[in-house]
């Protein structure tokens, strides 16, 4: 969420802010603003809403300066507004602060400073960065911070500038990701790489509790007692055409049709076809533990908690180990107890997802061993854990997650596999899971090829305020994320449930207006949903079917059919929540919803 770009180099600040700004949108926000200096001078302007407003408003403004700072904010103390956007001023003027995170002890610290005659303006936990700063500083602006931060309790990512310290940017991270990006035309930070990827894809990432003072030619790395840290660049992968729209109205349909390669890049070179094995050199740091492992926990949250979800039944089908899932925001309270050799597996696109981060620190507390399973190279799940695998998905810009979910099913099942093969799986069992992993993308791009129908069924019911999704067994978390999907980009109201527990409530809300989506792909539990199918029809509930290809006995009796092509049991997830997501995202459109970027989300959710 909220998000932070900076920059410090030979060119002109302003625009090179704005475009950061633009490249940040995906991830949420209610405000934006940016300061930027030129000597002595520092010039700032905030305002609410997009980013479009920010421009307007600083269009045609004389912003002289190569030394900038800028900021998408998504509240969290203090409404929307201009005065409460960043950067956040001290009273003198001299200090500004963009804040992503939150201050814990933000009052008890405007308190005491209020009690020494300082006037706040804001209602943000921000505001204490930029008085506290100015409090401490002396000259050294990196000095100032580094007191602060030792004042500060809770998580933040920042940039700072001082009105005496031209071409200077001190910036520090606790719990919130910075990155430094290292140019020929300067330095940028930011948090998160799509910002500053059109200029550079060299790298440095700033570690918890690590403070850097960036200059048009040189930054230095400081710990929080003030030691050096010397650290190189990395490279990043990514390219900026991948965060463009390449012709697609949206993001999210783009993602949604980038799975066909998307999937394949998630088990490319990690397919050893002649021995029905999976290769995962990110997990073998751990192997020789990790292939004795009896007891696993996949924790995650939204829409990965459902990879989740799908993965437990994956590792019940393919291993023998004990699986269980849980959702990150609830795992630390919990009475953990691990029996020896536990792997806790947690799952997050972003890598930064803070109530996962809070789980893993806990499960690493009580013993457990760590994997992480994560889309962004470098982010801090991906250090925090001992080992881990990536799913190679590049950058997920619609906040609604679509393609990371499938990836993260395959990484979840290469591993399963992999364990599996060690264990009972025979070779046939892992040849033919290999056949299967290598035919996916063709078949995605099969059903892909169904998108006008799945539109036109859209157009069917998009005006239905509640729906209905069911499933069962593998299928069972596809119903939850289908609904969520639904919810999360055209605001309608639907339920996801195992299809068995419909009887005991859900059925009493099923009427000619509520729309049901029966996952029901040929497999063991084939019957059972044919059922639910029958008893939801009896009650003249409509009925959309996502089912196997020439399954008559579906067609006779569901309103709508999509159809996926045939595949063994334990992959049908990674097909049937394709129409879910499309569902989801022609119901949107429909209703004119903003899809990429809808009301109250944030894509990368790094406050708990
Ligand atoms: N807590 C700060 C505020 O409400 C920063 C929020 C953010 O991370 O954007 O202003």
């Amino acid at each position: 969420m909220c998000g932070i770009v900076c920059y410090v180099g030979e060119k002109s600040a302003k625009p090179i802010l704005i475009e950061g700004l633009r490249r940040l949108e995906y991830r949420g926000y209610d405000s934006a603003g940016l300061a930027v200096q030129n000597g002595n001078e520092i010039s700032c302007y905030r305002e609410v809403g997009k980013i479009a407003n920010l421009e307007a408003l600083v269009d045609g403004k004389s912003m002289e300066g190569s030394t900038g700072i800028a900021h998408t904010r998504w509240a969290t103390h203090g409404e929307p507004s201009v005065k409460n956007a960043h950067p956040q001023r001290d009273q003198e003027e001299n200090v500004y602060v963009i804040h992503n995170g939150i201050i814990e002890n933000y009052h008890l610290l405007k308190k005491q400073l209020e009690k020494k005659g300082i006037t706040f303006r804001s209602e943000t936990d921000s505001e204490v960065l930029a008085q506290l700063i100015a409090f401490y500083f002396d000259g050294n602006l990196a000095d100032a911070v580094r007191k602060t931060m030792s004042q500060v309790e809770g998580t933040f990512g920042m940039g700072v500038i001082h009105r005496h310290v031209p071409g200077q940017i001190v910036v520090a991270r606790r719990g919130s990701p910075l990155i430094i990006g290292v140019s020929d035309e300067g330095h940028f930070v930011a948090s998160d790489v799509s910002a500053m990827v059109r200029y550079t894809n060299k790298v440095v990432h700033l570690q918890e509790n690590e403070l850097a003072t960036v200059t048009a030619d040189d930054f230095s790395i400081l710990t929080a007692s003030a030691q050096q840290i010397q650290r190189s660049t990395e490279t990043v992968e990514w390219r900026a055409e991948d965060a463009e729209l390449n012709g697609f109205p949206h993001f999210m349909l783009k993602e949604i049709y980038e799975q066909a390669y998307t999937i394949k890049n998630a088990f490319r070179g990690r397919l050893e076809p002649g021995e029905g094995v999976p290769k995962l050199g990110g997990i073998m740091p751990v192997w020789e533990d990790l292939k004795n492992c009896r007891h696993m926990v996949l924790v995650a949250c939204g829409t990965s908690y459902y990879a989740a979800c799908v993965g437990k039944y994956i590792f019940e089908k393919l291993t023998e180990i004990d699986t269980e899932v849980g959702l990150a925001s609830e795992f630390r309270y919990r009475k953990l107890n691990f029996p020896s050799n536990t792997f806790v597996v947690a799952i997050s696109q972003s890598g930064e997802t803070a109530d996962t981060i809070a789980a893993i620190k806990e499960a690493k507390r009580k013993g457990a061993r760590l994997l992480g399973i994560v889309n962004v190279v470098g982010s801090t799940i991906s250090r925090e854990t001992d080992a881990g695998i990536y799913n190679h998905a590049g950058p997920e810009i619609g906040v609604a997650s679509t393609k990371n979910f499938t990836s993260q099913l395959i990484t979840l099942t290469l591993l399963a596999l992999l364990l599996g093969r060690h264990q009972h799986l025979s070779l046939t069992e892992g040849i033919q899971a290999i056949r299967a992993l290598e035919a996916l993308p063709d078949q995605v791009r099969e059903l892909l090829g169904q998108s006008s129908h799945i539109e036109a069924i859209a157009e069917k019911y998009f005006h239905c305020a509640n729906w209905l999704f069911l499933g069962r067994k593998y299928n069972y978390p596809i119903a939850l994320e289908g609904a969520l999907k639904l919810k999360e980009v055209s605001y309608i109201h639907a339920e996801g449930y195992a299809a068995g527990e419909m009887k005991h409530g859900p059925i009493a809300l099923i009427n000619p207006e509520m729309p049901t989506v029966a996952i029901i792909p040929d497999d063991e539990m084939h019957e059972k949903m044919l059922s639910n199918i029958h008893e939801i029809k009896s009650r003249k509930g409509p009925v959309i079917a996502i089912a196997t290809q020439g399954d008559e006995k579906v067609r006779e009796i569901a309103d709508d059919v999509i159809e996926i092509p045939p595949i063994l049991d334990f992959l049908t997830p990674i097909l049937s929540v394709i129409p879910c997501q499309l569902l989801a995202y022609y119901c949107a459109k429909f209703l004119e919803r903003d899809i990429d970027k809808p009301r109250n989300l944030a894509k990368s959710v790094t406050v708990e």
